[in-house]
């Protein structure tokens, strides 16, 4: 059962400190150089924490991070049979309770998206799920969307339903607060661990949140038809001059899925520490790297700016709608911000849909005529 109720403004900083005491506090915090990032608070006091500018980071980082020893090894020698061998032991993480704070849907979302590809039937990824599972969510409905935000038309924001353990919605003097509306216990327990820190809500209260909801709504107004795309990619051929005009201005420095929230690739190596032993690492990997297919031999089978591209694009329009249905773009606009190309996903969409109203050959994308740039 949903419960809400409200959190004063006043009563935010004494909240955080008494969190902070008791467990690892991540929220958006505003640094020297005026950027917004996902960042570790010891003392909230002593930062700017900023809950109106979107984070230039996701949370995705804290769950799966950029680079983590997975193992160690050791090379053991047996005596008896004279042979010597490997020995592995898992380096699982040792995370502190965390609260995640003023996460927005768009983040939340991917999360639950990071869940499917690490906590699949098969098997869950231990170090993922050690992260994800010892943790509490607070999500803050986006009431300012940046202009390059579209989680409207990929069903994942302004606001969420489920898969949160408290959402916070700015109704003026207070937090309007809600608990998901499926069975979620992390919240109720919240609400009653720190029960002086809220009151109660009115139906008045109820209502003024879901005026900011509608409004929040009508401020997403980036013109990017993911539906439409989604059926084109399924029913017609894939439009190639488009993907020549995107491809000769993918640079590929993978920045598009390193800031991506949803984005998963990654690779692994064993790095020698000793003559005895060493770590094997993950690292963040992406499809826009020429060398993410190439395999022994230098054979690569996904070779060339357009092919790579395309197969991002795919992933997260086409290959996932048909595994999870759902698409693995959250519409943060991330990705709009990052390319100095212009090669993002709503230029993508938008081409694909450009091509269509066209016929075959698409001469221009978005706004702009990307032939004659
Ligand atoms: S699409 Fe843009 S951000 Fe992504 S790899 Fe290419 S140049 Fe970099
Ligand atoms: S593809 Fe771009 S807009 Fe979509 S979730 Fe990733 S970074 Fe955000």
């Amino acid at each position: 059962m949903t419960v809400t109720a409200l959190l004063k403004k006043e009563n935010l900083m004494p909240l955080l400190m008494q969190l902070c005491q008791q467990q690892r506090l991540v929220a958006p915090v505003k640094n020297n150089y005026g950027d917004t990032l996902f960042s570790v608070i010891d003392d909230p006091t002593a930062v700017e924490i900023d809950l109106i500018n979107q984070p230039q980071n996701s949370i995705k980082s804290f769950l799966f991070p950029q680079t983590e020893t997975l193992s160690h090894y050791r090379l053991d020698h047996n005596d008896e049979t004279g042979r010597s061998g490997y020995q592995f032991h898992a380096t699982l993480p040792q995370v502190l309770p965390t609260v995640y704070f003023g996460v927005r849907s768009c983040d939340m979302n991917a999360v639950l998206y990071l869940d499917k590809i690490f906590n699949p039937k098969a098997g869950a990824d231990p170090y993922y799920q050690q992260r994800r599972k010892n943790a509490t969510y607070i999500t803050l409905a986006c009431q300012s969307p940046e202009a390059n935000c579209f989680c409207d038309k990929t069903q994942t924001g302004p606001f969420m339903q489920n898969g949160f353990d408290l959402q916070l919605t700015d109704i003026g003097s207070h937090y309007h607060v809600t608990t998901a509306q499926n069975d979620c216990p992390n919240g109720h327990d919240f609400l009653s661990q720190f029960s002086i820190s809220f009151c109660s809500s009115s139906a008045a209260d109820d209502t003024m949140m879901q005026q900011v909801n509608t409004k929040a709504q009508a401020l997403l107004n980036l013109a990017v038809d993911v539906e439409r795309c989604v059926t084109l990619l399924n029913d017609s051929p894939l439009p190639e001059t488009l993907l020549q005009q995107l491809a000769v201005r993918c640079q590929g420095c993978a920045g598009c899925a390193f800031v991506c929230p949803t984005c998963s690739c990654f690779t692994i190596s064993d790095q020698k520490l000793s003559d005895q032993h060493g770590e094997r690492v993950r690292r963040w990997d992406a499809c826009t790297f020429t060398g993410f297919t190439k395999m022994a031999g230098n054979h690569n089978p996904v070779d060339g700016e357009s092919q790579r591209m395309t197969k991002r694009f795919l992933h997260k329009l086409q290959h996932d709608v048909a595994l999870y249905d759902q698409v693995s773009c959250v519409g943060c606009g991330r990705c709009v911000d990052m390319c100095f190309g212009g090669v993002d996903i709503v230029r993508f969409i938008n081409g694909v849909c450009a091509a269509d109203d066209e016929g075959s050959t698409a001469e221009t994308v978005g706004e702009g005529s990307l032939g004659d740039e």
